[in-house]
């Protein structure tokens, strides 16, 4: 053997070639890169938010915390600024467009308060406003007319407000600008095609995100809500729709701060703060007095949150009149925490999808009669949305969810959404073979205590419009006289 050993013969591992691959070179980056940077944690594996997984789970998670806490500093500080800026002038400039946070997805001052106060049902019928029938107010020299040019100039500015949330219309509001109609119209006719375009737009952008659940502000009050010990885990989905993602969670062990106990099981209905799905619901909430004050002022975000607490609200009613329905555990923002309808997280099966024997299709169809004569006398609601899809079965019997959309028997097209929901029931029933079940047009009589003669449905159907429309006027007429509403007795004046 020689002293000094046979030299090894390298094993070349790769050719030339291979090592001037500019191939294999970004390959290995990416590699590194990967090491280095580990996507974000993914949803659909393990339970979703638990009290350990969250603050550490991500570096990508914990960054967006910190720049919303420095986001939110920073704009504190320019509302102190702006606050001295303007002292009391009469003229004040808004530093609105300053903002390191965008306003639509944003925590402005009065959103701070951390728990929402859940007592009070501001969706009860206030009194309805209306236009002066004379045309003008007030007395002698201080007499206003509508054409008041002042005043129409700021109503068209406060008019501004309504456009699409996309249409930027700047700070002129926070200025006290008067726009004539003239500059207003062409303004409306620009921002009606923008909302077009942008809807458009929208359309792929929307499709990409679909998939991931929340976005990081959802998640973080998510896990406030764990860290306080309200929820034990939140396991996982349920649900993603349009307009909602719902999640499943255990209980916590701390009640609410109104000592509420918290149920085994939750149901986590998050709105979705992606704002496009949301312009389709104008309808039923652009035509109803009861939010015309609250509606023109508020920002596209706040509408979303206000889905939600009309949800609660609906609920709440629902549940004072006993009808089968979740109760409400909390809300926060656009997040509403409600019992779990189901058991170890399997949620109950919709209507549509269980197959019920013959005896309980007819004791459904009997509860469910009784369920919407309560919901429109006692919780003076119309649910709106009311169909096999949003009706479970759950412990012999039916339960009511998704009542985000319901309006009151007197919004201007409150008859014609419960003509739809008897509409639903009916077909249902009639095709699942219950032979007492009543049609539409006698389901609809029975539910409102109504007596519409029809024999058909489009004149029935012109007969729901004659009636609103009489309402409407009604309220227009008598202003501030109607009462009907707030006190006792049956909900709309349509039987006066
Ligand atoms: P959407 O507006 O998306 O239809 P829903 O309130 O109908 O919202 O909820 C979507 C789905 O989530 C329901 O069809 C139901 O399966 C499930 N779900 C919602 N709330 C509950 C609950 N409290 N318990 C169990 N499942 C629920
Ligand atoms: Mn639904």
């Amino acid at each position: 053997q020689c002293p000094w050993g046979a030299p090894k013969t390298a094993s070349i591992s790769c050719s030339l070639a291979d090592v001037m691959s500019e191939q294999l070179a970004k390959e290995l980056q990416l590699e590194e890169e990967n090491a280095a940077f580990p996507e974000a944690v993914a949803v659909a594996e393990g339970p979703f938010i638990t009290g350990e997984n969250i603050d550490t789970s991500s570096d990508l998670m914990l960054a967006q915390m910190l720049q919303m806490e420095f986001d939110r500093e920073y704009d504190a500080q320019l509302r102190r600024e702006e606050k001295k800026f303007n002292g009391d002038s009469k003229v004040s400039i808004s530093f609105e467009n300053y903002r390191k946070v965008h306003p639509f997805d944003s925590d402005s001052s009065e959103d701070e308060v951390d728990w929402q106060d859940t007592r009070h049902d501001p969706y009860r019928a206030d009194k309805p406003t209306t236009t002066p029938k004379k045309g003008f107010i007030g007395k002698g020299k201080d007499i206003t007319t509508k054409h008041d040019e002042v005043v129409c100039g700021r109503k068209n500015t406060a008019r501004m407000e309504n456009f699409a949330p996309e249409f930027q219309v700047g700070d002129g509001i926070g200025m006290d600008l008067k726009l004539s109609n003239q500059v207003f119209n062409a303004l409306k006719q620009h921002a009606y095609s923008e909302e077009r375009r942008s809807a458009r737009l929208h359309e792929k952008k929307e499709h990409s995100t679909a998939e991931k659940a929340v976005d990081p502000k959802t998640r973080l009050l998510l896990y406030k809500m764990v860290n306080a010990g309200m929820l034990e885990t939140i396991t996982g989905c349920i649900s993603t729709g349009k307009e909602s993602v719902v999640f499943h969670a255990y209980g916590g062990k701390s009640a609410t701060e109104d000592d509420k106990v918290i149920p085994p099981e939750c149901a986590i209905k998050v709105f979705k703060t992606t704002l496009n799905e949301f312009k389709n619901r104008d309808k039923y909430i652009k035509d109803d007095y009861r939010f015309k004050d609250r509606f023109s002022k508020l920002n596209p975000r706040k509408i979303i949150r206000m889905w939600a607490e009309k949800e609660m609200h609906n609920l709440t009613r629902m549940q004072n009149a006993g009808i089968p329905c979740p109760q409400v555990v909390i809300l926060k923002k656009h997040i509403l925490v409600m019992s779990f309808i189901g058991q170890d997280q399997v949620p109950a099966p919709k209507l549509k999808d269980v197959k019920l024997n013959s005896e309980d299709m007819k004791k459904a169809y009997y509860q469910i009669l009784n369920m919407m004569q309560r919901l429109y006398k006692e919780c003076k609601l119309v649910h709106a949305d009311l169909s096999e899809y949003n009706m479970l079965w759950h412990d012999g019997k039916v339960w009511l969810i998704d009542v985000s959309q319901s309006v009151e028997p007197t919004h201007p097209h409150g008859l014609e959404f419960l003509f739809r929901d008897c509409r639903n029931v009916s077909q249902f029933f009639q095709k699942g073979g219950v032979a007492e079940a009543l049609n539409e047009r006698e389901l609809f009589n029975a539910v409102s205590g109504l007596n519409i003669t029809a024999d058909n449905e489009v004149d029935f159907q012109a007969e729901i419009e004659a009636l609103e429309k009489m309402n409407e006027d009604h309220v227009q007429n008598h202003g501030k006289k109607v009462s009907t509403f707030s006190s006792d007795g049956d909900p709309p004046i349509y039987n006066e």
